[in-house]
């Protein structure tokens, strides 16, 4: 009942879920899935966590809301305590969104009146970059890169500039060290800051791991350090992007402390609430913080549901259990294991191009030719059809591709679970490898 007043995301309506337990999710005819990407990479304790359903509904029943011009909340106050604590360098002040997207647009905000508090009026440009995803509100869709999704979009976006990404197997020279690639990928940020003007730039966005556009793409050693560099030069704010790749997802609390960086701000989503409750969150620097607070006093931004007391105890049970259950150790030796059973199936397969990522955040992209790296036409939307093929062998991927600037393939994102075993690892690779035998043209 109710199925034809439901706006879903296809014109087909999809199926019914109605239950979940742990990487399973079992749908109205009784199927089980096996959740190898927690939706867009969001279960990162998989489903029914009971701890985390008993935080919901003791918060739930003792103080479901208040509104933050009101009150704060406990469990606000603790989880960003705990962010603190496991965020590197100063990143010590937390906001509270109920999305990445809005993660995003609170970050922009911030960047802007950073920058006004410090009586630098003219610094309003956000460079970001090609191939990048940072949400489907209006101002995260004009700072991302992905073609397909601005397309429709492009007369209402913002004006951003965008560069190339960090993108080594698409974009390196042939026979180029990382290092140098690297800094060459680097130096686009400097030329764009150039040309746009040093003095009218406030923030460059990047996502650290790219998730959602490109499949996983980590930065090559040393980008990030050269990026924070040209930021800290030309007086601009370096946010990053984890929504998708933070929260442990690739092993660390924020993927940035493997690049041993620290930016002035970051935005978080997906894994901080691991889907128990819509929950994102910008946490940035103290330097940023008392700039504004030392100014005009607060941030000039606010929704009605911004630190939502729910959310938050959520968050916080889902963090306390990575802590208590040493999740970040098992995101790093079940990557290590899933990067191999990945290089076991595909390493020498004739149309996969590329297996990448870090932690618990992989990726494999699929190619018409290997020696070449020519993608399939975007036409076949392979990605699709893995995702329907695999759908049907009980598997959930996460597809990505159809980009219209023909400069890469269809990928297949894979995000289990932190509690993931090595056996649920290996049916999912197994049945991964069937369903690229099954939709790759003949
Ligand atoms: N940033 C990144 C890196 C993301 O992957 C996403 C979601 N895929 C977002 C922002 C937007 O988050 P949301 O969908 O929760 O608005």
């Amino acid at each position: 009942m109710g199925a034809e007043h439901v706006l879903h995301r296809t014109t087909q309506r999809p199926p019914m879920a109605v239950r979940g337990e742990g990487i399973y999710l079992i749908d109205e005819q009784g199927r089980r899935y096996i959740d190898a990407c927690g939706g867009a990479a969001v279960s990162c304790l998989g489903h029914g966590h009971p701890k985390v359903a008993a935080a919901l509904s003791e918060q739930a029943s003792r103080l479901e809301y208040v509104h933050t011009g009101f009150f704060t909340s406990d469990a606000a106050e603790r989880l960003a305590a705990m962010v603190a604590k496991m965020s590197p360098g100063t990143l010590d002040r937390v906001w509270y969104t109920s999305s990445g997207s809005e993660a995003i647009e609170a970050a922009l905000k911030l960047a802007r009146q950073y920058h006004l508090e410090r009586g630098e009026k003219g610094r309003r440009h956000v460079i970001a970059r090609r191939l990048s995803y940072h949400g489907n509100t209006l101002g995260a869709l004009a700072a991302g890169g992905s073609a397909w999704r601005r397309l429709p979009y492009e007369p209402l976006l913002m004006d951003v500039a965008l560069v190339d990404p960090c993108f080594e197997y698409r974009f390196a020279e042939p026979g180029e060290s990382p290092e140098a690639y690297g800094a060459k990928a680097a130096n686009a940020l400097e030329r764009e800051i150039a040309r746009l003007g040093p003095e009218t730039v406030m923030c460059f966005v990047a996502e650290t791991v790219v998730g959602a556009t490109a499949g996983a793409v980590p930065p090559v050693p040393g980008y990030l350090r050269k990026i924070r560099e040209i930021c800290d030069r030309n007086g601009i704010l370096m946010i990053l992007d984890e929504v998708m790749c933070g929260s442990g997802r690739t092993g660390t609390f924020l993927s940035c402390e493997q690049d041993g960086v620290v930016p002035d701000i970051v935005t978080l989503g997906k894994g901080l609430g691991a889907g128990y409750q819509p929950i994102g969150a910008v946490v940035c620097t103290s330097e940023v913080y008392d700039t504004v607070a030392n100014g005009s006093g607060a941030l000039k931004h606010g929704q009605t549901y911004n630190a939502h007391p729910v959310g938050c105890a959520a968050a916080l049970a889902v963090q306390q259990v990575i802590r208590e259950e040493a999740l970040l150790d098992r995101v790093n030796s079940a990557g290590t294991r899933l990067r191999s059973l990945l290089a076991e199936r595909f390493g020498n397969h004739p149309h996969v191009g590329d297996i990448r990522g870090r932690g618990l955040l992989q990726a494999i992209e699929l190619v018409a030719d290997r020696s070449t790296k020519a993608p399939f036409d975007p036409e076949l939307a392979l990605h699709q059809h893995a995702k329907a093929d695999a759908m049907d062998r009980g598997l959930l991927i996460y597809p990505g591709g159809g980009t219209i600037d023909g400069r890469h393939g269809d990928h297949i994102l894979l995000a289990p679970p932190y509690n993931v075993t090595d056996e649920e690892l290996e049916t999912i690779v197994d049945l991964l490898g069937d369903t690229v035998e099954a939709v790759l043209p003949s």
